[in-house]
């Protein structure tokens, strides 16, 4: 019997629609064990807990490196169950004859572009405090006091905002898309591999430097990938220049933000508020000094954590590995990342 490790998904295991798609693998022939890794653990560790699985389905956590693969020789196949890809090593996976598969990109689209859009009306609104006032029984809703109207009024409304887009594809699209036909918000660009046209269909300003784009916009959403060229991007010297008051949005991945920095300028009033689902530590420590600031709006990076969205995601998956055992082509259900020039055999372990 082939063997298959669903890692950190535990949850899939006891919600019917989920264990219904995982079934068609079980049909297949496949064991399927739900396995619980660690934020950090090294190479060697993972080999150990995943001896034996010819096929991993994983989330961003933890990461799998070159020391992983040498070591796992039962593995064929490792799919991530979402969009990014930082948490493989996939130079690593190649050499070592391994496929790399994840979710097509217009799967998640709306799921994530509607969350970052909640994050942006909660920072801007100030959801949290004003919930916050609620509870506390401070206020009379028939007397607005000074000090509420202080925590929680924005300038103005976001139909008169300028909203900066950093990456303009599938997600960042969405999001400019929905807040400039549905909020008629301004919208900026910085993303110098899209075509250009694409942001102008959109009635969108593209800008060719980050700078620029934090100097003129009021809030900023962040949709780019991971990689080692935006690896910490958001950092000092581009909030130093930001508009002050800017709200900034971060549904991507909690790296390409230096979060010393964010704190910095949330401090020093250059930030007014940050909506973040994900962070450089995933999940924050307890004691992390984002917890014990006012003036965000922090989600678990839940950006595509919907019934409906997480079952399509799992389908294209599933699909995948059906096609993969049969022999026939990966890539009619899920983006083919690694295609090994000389795939590992399939072996039960
Ligand atoms: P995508 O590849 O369609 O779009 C990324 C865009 O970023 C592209 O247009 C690309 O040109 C641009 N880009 C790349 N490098 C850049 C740089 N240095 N500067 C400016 N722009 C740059 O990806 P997507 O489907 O829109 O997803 C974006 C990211 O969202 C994913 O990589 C993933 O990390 C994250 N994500 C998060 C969640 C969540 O649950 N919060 C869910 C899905 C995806």
């Amino acid at each position: 019997m082939y063997k298959l490790a669903v890692v950190n998904y535990g949850f899939m295991k006891d919600i019917e629609c989920f264990r219904r798609i995982l079934d068609r693998l079980v049909e297949r022939g496949v064991s399927i064990d739900f396995v619980d890794v660690a934020r950090y653990v090294s190479d060697r560790e993972l080999a150990d807990l995943l001896g034996g699985y010819n096929f991993i389905i994983t989330s961003t956590r933890p990461y799998y490196g070159a020391e992983f693969f040498r070591l796992n020789r039962c593995l064929t196949l490792i799919a991530r169950h979402g969009i990014g890809v930082d948490n493989i090593d996939l130079d690593a996976a190649a050499r070592e004859g391994i496929y790399v598969i994840r979710v097509p990109n217009r799967v998640e689209r709306d799921s994530v572009a509607e969350h970052t859009i909640a994050l942006m009306l909660a920072s801007l609104r100030r959801i949290n405090i004003a919930d916050r006032y609620v509870r506390s029984g401070r206020v009379e809703i028939s007397r607005y006091d000074s000090d509420l109207v202080r925590s929680v009024a924005p300038p103005k409304d976001l139909s008169s905002m300028t909203v900066g887009i950093v990456g303009f594809g599938n997600i960042g699209s969405r999001v400019a898309e929905i807040l400039a036909k549905g909020f008629n918000a301004r919208i900026v660009v910085y993303d110098p591999y899209v075509d250009p046209e694409r942001v102008k269909a959109l009635n969108a300003e593209i800008v060719d430097s980050l700078k620029k784009l934090f100097a003129t916009c009021d809030i900023v959403s962040i949709h780019v990938p991971l990689t080692s060229e935006t690896r910490g991007m958001i950092d000092r010297e581009v909030l130093s220049v930001a508009k002050r008051g800017l709200i900034l949005v971060n549904t991507a991945r909690g790296e390409i933000i230096d979060t010393d920095s964010l704190i910095w300028a949330i401090e020093n009033g250059i930030v007014s508020y940050a909506g973040l689902d994900v962070f450089e530590e995933e999940p924050l420590p307890r004691d992390h000094r984002l917890l014990k600031m006012d003036k965000v709006v922090l989600t678990p990076h839940i950006g595509a954590m919907v019934y409906s969205t997480q079952a399509r995601m799992l389908e294209s998956i599933v699909g995948a590995i059906i096609s993969y055992l049969d022999g026939r082509d990966i890539s009619s259900h899920a983006v083919v990342e690694v295609e090994p020039s000389s795939p590992r055999k399939l072996s039960i372990c």
